[in-house]
């Protein structure tokens, strides 16, 4: 293990010293030159390949990817299967756009969804190209159905970068700052993130009571009949992969129909095997009105869904919904060989070990450095949380970075993630290998051995 690190650390070096003028020098130095400087990337890599859970740099480094491309590789790099249904369909069609023609693809990807996803009522489903395209649809579909304007989300909540989705986030720094005025009709409650209780309860005494925020938006800011939907993550991602208790969705969910208020669940990151079921809203047993779909659902190519009521997705009238891409024939054709590789038993049960291996690996941290405030989240969507003292709980986003840096440096691609930018998140590919864990688990070992206090 050391070895590998050593390696890694001596190929470095030997990079470093060789090259004064560093071709990777030379990528920052153009990525500064022609990239504007909103669009960050959290390390310095340039990747030139990837394979499984690996990625190589363009000086031939290799990384473990504890990143998946912010959970959009649920399949590895490179599957063969995916590799080989873009091949094939690149040779038959690359695009004819939906509202033109349809083709194969895009109905047999419909059908697959419509089948494999929450709900056994009659469902309908369309494809766009990104999570945030399928939020913004999501919401015309329910203001059209319910023939009301107001959406109500959640505290720590990501749905996106395009102003909708923005105005459903929940970070200012650096998703919102500067970028208002913001969409109207958006109310928000808090989540139930237990670690930090919003009204210092703790479960299961509280009887899940922060759902019931819900009922008093209700009393004091917006009548229920103005609300079309509740939007929210069966665990929230990029807010730091803060994992409700049992009862909260179930609760929200009851609220929602006693209102006739849709319940639509973003599975953008959740979903495709990453917590261990298919789609992460399936542990509560709740079932959403609509389910989001994107990231993984097309192993790294561009591909989004709304899936559905098929009364609600009826609901806009004819011509009202479109994408120029959405659906384009090869992201398609690649989303059924995803299909068929996450929706097995052995994948699904493989997500959970991965899991399982995680958090006892994050809890063993735990034990060792007061750092670690929380270790949390289901399936293979594990995180920890930083804080200075695990009693103040004061977050420490510096040293977060610190930690992703000297990962970085050992050759472990890893995020921070969390509203306060002090949580550590594993998103690694579910094909990562035993020894890939152990050699993750490592550097994890040495990066905090220096980088943080051991109890
Ligand atoms: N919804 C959730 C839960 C997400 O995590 C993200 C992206 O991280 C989005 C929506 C937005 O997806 P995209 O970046 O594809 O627009």
């Amino acid at each position: 293990m050391t070895k590998h690190l050593d390696n890694h650390q001596k190929e470095t070096n030997r990079l470093g010293d060789a090259n004064v003028e560093s071709p990777r020098l030379s990528h920052q130095a153009r990525r500064a030159a022609c990239l504007p400087r909103g669009l960050s990337s959290v390390t310095p890599l340039c990747v030139a390949s990837g394979s499984g859970a690996e990625l190589t740099d363009v000086h031939g480094r290799t990384y473990i990817d504890f990143a998946g491309g912010i959970g959009t590789c649920n399949v590895g790099h490179c599957a063969p299967p995916v590799v080989a249904a873009i091949r094939e369909q690149s040779d038959r069609l690359i695009h004819a756009c939906a509202h033109v023609a349809l083709y194969p693809p895009y109905l047999d990807l419909v059908e697959r969804l419509i089948d494999i996803s929450p709900g056994s009522f009659p469902k309908k489903a369309m494809l766009v190209n990104s999570g945030a395209e399928a939020v913004e649809n999501a919401v015309k579909i329910a203001r059209a159905y319910t023939e009301r304007a107001g959406i109500v989300c959640v505290e720590g909540a990501f749905h996106g970068r395009t102003l909708l989705g923005l105005s459903l986030t929940s970070r200012v720094s650096p998703y919102k700052q500067g970028f208002g005025p913001f969409c109207p009709e958006v109310h928000r409650i808090p989540y139930a993130y237990c670690y930090r209780c919003p009204y210092d309860r703790s479960f299961p005494s509280c009887h899940v009571y922060c759902a019931n925020a819900l009922e008093r938006l209700f009393v004091t800011h917006v009548s229920a009949r103005e609300i079309a939907a509740l939007v929210i993550e069966p665990q929230l991602g990029e807010g730091g992969f803060v994992a409700p208790p049992p009862g909260y969705l179930e609760r929200l969910r009851e609220i929602c129909e006693q209102h006739g208020i849709l319940f639509i669940a973003d599975e953008v990151q959740t979903g495709f095997g990453r917590t261990g079921a298919l789609f992460a809203v399936e542990h509560s047993g709740v079932v959403p009105d609509l389910t989001l779909m994107a990231k993984s659902l097309a192993g790294g190519l561009p591909l989004g869904a709304v899936v559905g009521r098929a009364d609600v997705m009826d609901a806009p009238s004819t011509g009202g919904l479109g994408s120029t891409f959405g659906g384009n024939p090869i992201a398609c054709a690649t989303a059924l060989a995803v299909i068929d590789l996450v929706a097995t038993g052995a994948f699904l049960d493989r997500a959970r070990t991965i899991g399982r291996r995680i958090s006892s690996h994050f809890s063993e941290l735990q034990a060792a450095y007061p750092l670690i405030g929380d270790v949390r989240g289901m399936g293979a969507m594990i995180a920890m949380e930083l804080v200075a003292d695990p009693r103040t709980k004061a977050p420490v986003p510096e040293v977060t970075r610190t930690l992703v840096k000297a990962c970085y440096e050992r050759g472990l691609v890893i995020l921070p993630a969390g509203v306060f930018g002090n949580v550590l998140r594993a998103l690694p590919p579910l094909t990562i290998t035993d020894s890939q864990l152990e050699r993750a688990f490592a550097v994890l070992d040495e990066a905090f051995s220096v980088v943080a206090r051991r109890i």
